[in-house]
């Protein structure tokens, strides 16, 4: 069922909950008359039905924006055009050679700072790599909102997986919200709207800055690992979300290796199963 944000965005939200996705994707409709998409979702015949369903009558879909593509957020994107016609929009030329988890040539592919309009709305392309590499927050001027994707959520911190997701990107694309003026709302691509947006990114930049000392501290009391370092850090009871811990604490080893605050114990090349050492 699509859901009145404001006078130009309607939200319907796809039937995907899960740890990762909380009560599922969201998918925005923006505009009025000429309409953008902004992340057509999974592959869902449900969500589909649904999203077409709050396309009235004299409307249709000109462009589908896509924030990253991951499954949850582009599945549905060139099923929604062969539906509609939409050019379907995204970040490139891509920045690194891993598989997208979608593979899409987009048919417009736009850099930072791009903007692309219709008649009732202008959004503007704000490249925020971290969780994904190719990762867009899109900026609706009309009406002070950004849709973030899976960049900033209001429900939990997001997923930063190596190697496609890399920290310093993450801890750089938070920073770059904050020196943005007139972002008044973040819409997510999970969970709802939030306001006073600034603050939430402030504390997830406090977040993994503390993670990072924690994780420096413990890789300090000797030579560790990821499984480690998840045992030492993680909550016993929430074993479901581990695997995405791993990820986590696995990107910060990372980052710490990259400013030098820790070493590669044995191997050459730095992987998920290498040990590590504070720097002495
Ligand atoms: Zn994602």
């Amino acid at each position: 069922v699509a859901v009145e944000l404001s006078p130009l965005v309607r939200r319907v939200v796809a039937n995907n909950p899960s740890a990762y996705t909380y009560q599922g994707t969201c998918t925005y409709l923006i505009g009025r008359g000429d309409l953008a998409v902004v992340d057509p979702g999974p592959s869902d015949e449900a969500h589909m039905r649904a999203l077409l369903a709050a396309v009235r009558r004299d409307e249709r879909i000109t462009q589908i924006f896509v924030t990253h593509t991951h499954t949850d957020h582009a599945s549905a994107a060139r099923t929604l055009q062969a539906k509609t016609g939409g050019e379907i929009c995204g970040f490139g030329p891509r920045l690194r050679t891993e598989q997208p988890a979608v593979t899409m040539p987009f048919d417009r592919e736009l850099r930072d700072g791009e903007v692309v309009a219709g008649r009732t709305w202008t959004l503007e392309a704000v490249h925020t790599p971290g969780h994904a590499s190719d990762h867009i927050c899109y900026a609706l001027k009309e009406e002070g909102v950004l849709c973030t994707g899976d960049h900033v959520m209001g429900w939990a911190t997001t997923v930063v997986p190596p190697p496609d997701g890399r920290l310093a990107d993450y801890l750089a694309s938070l920073e770059k919200l904050l020196l943005r003026a007139g972002d008044n709302h973040y819409l997510p691509g999970h969970g709802p709207a939030i306001s006073d947006p600034h603050r939430l990114v402030r504390a997830f930049l406090t977040h993994r800055r503390e993670r990072n000392e924690q994780i420096l501290s413990a890789v300090g009391e000797g030579t560790a690992t990821v499984p480690d370092l998840v045992r030492r850090i993680y909550d016993e009871n929430r074993k479901t979300v581990w695997p995405a811990a791993a990820a986590s604490v696995y990107a910060h080893l990372l980052y710490l290796l990259e400013t030098g605050r820790i070493d590669l114990v044995g191997d050459d090349v730095v992987q998920r199963s290498s040990r590590f050492r504070r720097r002495a």
